[in-house]
């Protein structure tokens, strides 16, 4: 780019051309809950419940204030706590693990498939002990895990299976969109995931009516009807504003949705083949809320991005058994490879919905200049 002028820079999501995009449209419903009165617990809240779970197919739906939290009430609707255990991925956001430690459970890791970073079947059999309760599944960067699979194991070991969908909404597995497919699913809709709220925001689905009615009471004080409490719940809830304006964006979604897929169309056919790119097994599906690349070269590649005025990030650079909090749990570097491959070489392109034409071929060639230069 010398000599030439500075390109404007690429974030990695563009949260603000969105909000003019459905200006009209969100302030229309922010307002209506505004002259409303009602903040929590309403009529918002209650529809965008009914609404998610027909989207994703669930009989039930509650919703809650972050993804965490719905992570969290999932295993205590599931009596989960002090002495269980429950296997995941290593290879996530932070909160997965720290939910299973937050109930007093041990978390246990099992490696990843090193084509779709999510958790391996063939890893999971050799953790389970008299002592696990349930797999919680990651559908990471909005890729499908083999679920298939991992129910066999559970229904085989009498687990339970915790859907962690928040990065992976309309995400389906042959046919069928995840988080209704386990016991119980979460999401959430912080502002930068597929589907985001303006602040945070998170929901619970599930197709069994005792577990949804356990959940609604944890939400609530673990109360349903007014100063009587059944358990010990928290307060986490949907609040009105937020259900607002998911209500209007999640008409959009499906159209956002299919944005990510073209731009992750257009970046692995443009990206040059010595770049490993996704890789989606027919039976999967990917909704793209990131689309990663793997290299040896990562950091130099992001630092050369950067000059270029082109953001980008590692999710994740540092896997969960290798987390400074979980040193406890006796884990060592070496003992997931997979992983810690992918935590060593993995970088996300920008993949919003808004990205423009011009801004991807961009990406792409600066991309493939960096690997041309050696
Ligand atoms: C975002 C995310 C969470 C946590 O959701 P919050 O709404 O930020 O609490 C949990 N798991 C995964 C995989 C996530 O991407």
């Amino acid at each position: 780019m010398s000599g030439q002028e500075k390109r404007t820079p690429i974030p990695m999501v563009d949260l603000q051309s969105e909000f003019s995009l459905l200006k009209p449209m969100l302030l229309k419903e922010i307002m209506e809950v505004l002259e409303s009165g009602h903040y929590i617990l309403g009529k918002k809240g209650q529809l965008f419940e009914l609404r998610l779970a027909d989207y994703v197919d669930a009989g039930f739906a509650s919703g809650v204030a972050n993804g965490t939290d719905a992570l969290y009430i999932a295993l205590k609707s599931l009596g989960i706590g002090a002495g269980d255990e429950v296997v995941t991925t290593p290879f996530t956001f932070f909160a997965t693990g720290e939910v299973i430690a937050q109930t007093g459970a041990t978390p246990v890791f099992a490696d990843i498939e090193s084509d779709t970073y999510n958790l391996d079947p063939k890893e999971i059999e050799s953790k389970i002990t008299d002592k696990t309760k349930a797999i919680i599944v990651v559908h990471l960067f909005g890729q499908a895990a083999n679920m298939d699979a991992i129910q066999e194991i559970a229904k085989k070991h009498h687990l339970y299976v915790i859907e962690d969908a928040c990065q992976a909404i309309g995400t389906e597995f042959k046919g069928e969109r995840v988080g209704a497919l386990g016991d119980i699913g979460c999401f959430s809709f912080f502002p930068s995931k597929s589907l985001g709220a303006f602040g945070d925001a998170g929901i619970i689905v599930t197709n069994q009516e005792s577990l949804s009615h356990k959940v609604t009471q944890l939400r609530n004080h673990g109360s349903t009807s007014k100063y009587m409490h059944e358990s010990i719940g928290q307060n986490s809830r949907l609040d009105e504003i937020q259900a607002a304006v998911l209500l209007v964006k999640l008409t959009f979604l499906d159209l956002f949705l299919h944005k990510r897929k073209e731009i992750a169309k257009r970046y692995s056919e443009g990206l040059v083949d010595s770049i490993k790119k996704p890789i989606v097994p027919n039976s999967r599906a990917h909704t793209f809320h990131q689309y990663c690349i793997e290299l040896d070269e990562r950091d130099q590649l992001a630092d050369y991005l950067k000059q270029e005025g082109i953001a980008s990030a590692v999710y994740y650079p540092v896997p969960l058994h290798l987390q400074k909090v979980f040193a406890g749990l006796g884990y060592k570097k070496g003992d997931f490879p997979v992983a810690e491959q992918a935590a060593n070489r993995i970088l996300a392109l920008p993949i919003s919905p808004e990205l423009s034409i011009d801004a991807q071929y961009t990406i792409i060639e600066c991309v493939n200049q960096f690997i041309k230069k050696g």
